[in-house]
């Protein structure tokens, strides 16, 4: 049997999508929980999870990369609190 690999995908190389995209993804800061549904399902792998001290605790939130996102939507249909809304 011939052994396999996984490449870990890197966004740097991906294909600049964000010129032509016909909606973009926006999130709201203050209800995202930071569960990374959409760093899991987003096919562009155009979003990462940052984090943030917020009244003393540390807190994580999604970010969006637009340059590569290409509208698909798929982000703010997987989110469980609705953060993101397509527009
Ligand atoms: S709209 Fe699609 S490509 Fe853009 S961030 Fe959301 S899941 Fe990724
Ligand atoms: S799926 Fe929604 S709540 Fe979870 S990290 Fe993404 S934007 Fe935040």
């Amino acid at each position: 049997m011939n052994k396999g690999s996984i490449l870990k995908h890197k966004i740097k190389n991906a294909a600049d999508t964000g010129a032509w995209r016909n909606q973009s993804p926006y999130l709201d800061k203050k209800t995202c929980i930071g569960c990374g549904n959409c760093v899991k399902y987003c096919p562009d792998a155009c979003i990462v999870l940052r984090e943030a001290v917020k009244k003393g605790k540390k807190v994580k939130f999604a970010n969006i990369d637009k340059k590569f996102c290409k509208g698909c939507g798929v982000c703010a249909q997987v989110c469980p609190v609705k953060a993101i809304a397509m527009k």
